[in-house]
């Protein structure tokens, strides 16, 4: 089953435009696959494709929810295909704790406010801000540079090459549907 197959299913019922939604992912060539993801994340966007854990997803934080993640993953992926594989393996492994935790910081405010006004267009009603990372505001960005100092640990001692790159890939991406 394609993932707007996959998808449709799981959403059936539901008064938000996924049929929108599928379709933009279709126009756009964007490759998209329901898969099972590990560290509790919901969705993955790389230069090649978007991985969204579409049952875990709904499960945890309801099906309004999916559609902004999904949005939010496209937004990623149209930012990323711009990129050689060079930049992107540099962005991820900048030297410099300050420059990775401001990378990561801003894409994340591109991608939520992608996410929303995505949803905002196919739904006519707005997502609720609340419900996204809030990274514009100070206290949300505290916490969130906090946990990244975890992950620039992680990804400094791990990736150096393409190969330790796609290798980690495969880590969080545990089995496509
Ligand atoms: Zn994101």
């Amino acid at each position: 089953m394609s993932f707007k197959e996959q998808l449709l299913k799981e959403v059936e019922g539901s008064e938000l435009n996924f049929e929108c939604l599928t379709k933009f992912i279709e126009d756009e060539n964007i490759p998209v696959f329901n898969a099972a993801l590990a560290q509790g994340i919901n969705g993955l966007a790389t230069k090649e494709a978007i991985y969204i854990d579409v049952l875990r997803t709904i499960r945890n934080l309801g099906i309004d929810k999916l559609f902004f993640v999904i949005a939010h993953e496209i937004g990623h992926y149209k930012r990323n295909i711009n990129l050689t594989q060079e930049e992107v393996l540099d962005n991820i492994v900048k030297n410099d704790y300050r420059a990775y935790v401001n990378y990561v910081m801003n894409e994340e405010i591109f991608a939520d406010r992608y996410g929303r006004m995505v949803f905002r267009l196919l739904n006519g009603k707005n997502f609720p801000a609340d419900r996204t990372q809030q990274l514009e505001k100070e206290s949300y960005r505290h916490v969130y540079s906090k946990r990244l100092e975890g992950t620039y640990t992680y990804i400094k001692d791990r990736i150096k090459t393409q190969d330790d790159y796609q290798h980690e890939l495969k880590n969080f991406v545990t089995h496509v549907r």
